[in-house]
């Protein structure tokens, strides 16, 4: 065993925030090494403490299934996709409403970049109305200016979802300078950051990866985590393949770590097992329309998405009962 990994491990269970070298080391554990192990029981530690053993799943509603010029490498909406389709009104309001009625923590409306945002606005305002309880809102949608921001708000969206991913502008068009400045209109907007490392794949090296997890701090973040790329067929980035869910667990810990006095959610995507013992404590279900499903719906039995109940099954069996709030503040 290491004494340096030991010692950094030790530290960060007393509340210490590590470094960026520290954080590299960490990245350089070998897996299946008694490090390893160190290194999930302590975000492990760290993540059952900070939410008294609780987890959250938040509920997605994919809204379109198109063409978007932003042409991420990643997704199937990146190529071209052989069919276009947008969810009717009602569709998106029984799909909402499944969603609160099944204990969903909060709810996301994601939509391409091609969406037009003031039918965004529209159809955000009645889900809004048409939800009864505490459960947040959340827009998972294309780059947007200080206006935008305000009107998400003040329709009663409370945070949005919008990384800077790995590799942005080289394996997506969007300058990640793009990204930042909508992190902070919405900031400005009051609106609430989720934000993930993601999407990633085994081409990432570790200093890449621990960009986005310091950057992540930086922005003050309401929770961090993980995601790993699911190789889609069709999608450009598709031969470069996946990482291991074990290997997703050790960056999902390491997240933990460099947020260690700044998040009490920590997630992992798409949901596993490995991460929940490692220091992941959120979890999402999907419906509609979903940039790693070639299959026009993913919560459809081809379908790549996971119900509430099967999120819930998952952290049940990790350990984690259900939160007691419905926030992820
Ligand atoms: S990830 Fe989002 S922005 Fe990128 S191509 Fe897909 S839908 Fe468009």
């Amino acid at each position: 065993m290491s004494n340096n990994i030991h010692e950094i491990l030790q530290s960060t269970l007393k509340g210490n925030e590590i470094s960026r070298k520290e954080c590299l080391e960490l990245m350089e554990i070998h897996e299946f090494s008694p490090e390893m192990y160190e290194l999930f029981y302590t975000a492990n530690k760290l993540t059952r403490e900070r939410s008294n053993g609780a987890g959250q799943i938040h509920a997605q509603i994919g809204l379109d299934y198109t063409a978007c010029p932003r042409k991420c490498g990643f997704c199937i909406f990146g190529g071209i996709p052989n069919e276009t389709i947008e969810l009717s009104k009602e569709e998106i309001m029984t799909r909402a409403k499944n969603f609160e009625r099944a204990g969903a923590d909060a709810l996301y409306l994601m939509t391409t970049a091609s969406f037009d945002f003031s039918n965004f606005i529209t159809l955000g305002k009645e889900v809004k109305k048409s939800l009864s309880s505490k459960i947040q809102l959340v827009a998972n949608i294309d780059d947007f200016g200080s206006t935008e921001a305000q009107e998400l708000q003040d329709v009663g969206f409370t945070a949005i979802y919008h990384a800077v991913r790995l590799r942005e502008g080289k394996d997506t068009k969007i300058d990640p300078k793009t990204r930042m400045a909508t992190i902070e209109n919405a900031k400005s907007a009051g609106l609430k950051i989720y934000f993930c490392v993601e999407p990633i794949g085994p081409e990432h090296n570790p200093d890449e990866i621990i960009d986005l997890m310091f950057l992540g701090k930086k922005l003050g973040v309401e929770f961090s985590g993980a995601m790993r790329r699911t190789s889609t067929p069709t999608t450009r980035l598709h031969d470069k393949g996946e990482i291991n869910l074990v290997q997703l667990a050790k960056i999902v810990a390491i997240t933990r770590i460099v947020m260690v006095n700044s998040a009490m959610w920590n997630c992992t995507h798409e949901p596993n097992l490995p991460s929940l013992l490692a220091g992941a404590n959120l979890l999402w279900a999907e419906t509609g329309p979903n940039p790693r499903d070639k299959c026009p719906d993913t919560s459809s039995s081809e379908g790549r998405g996971l119900s509430v109940e099967q999120c819930r099954k998952l952290l049940m069996e990790a350990g984690l009962k259900e939160s007691p709030q419905k926030s992820a503040s």
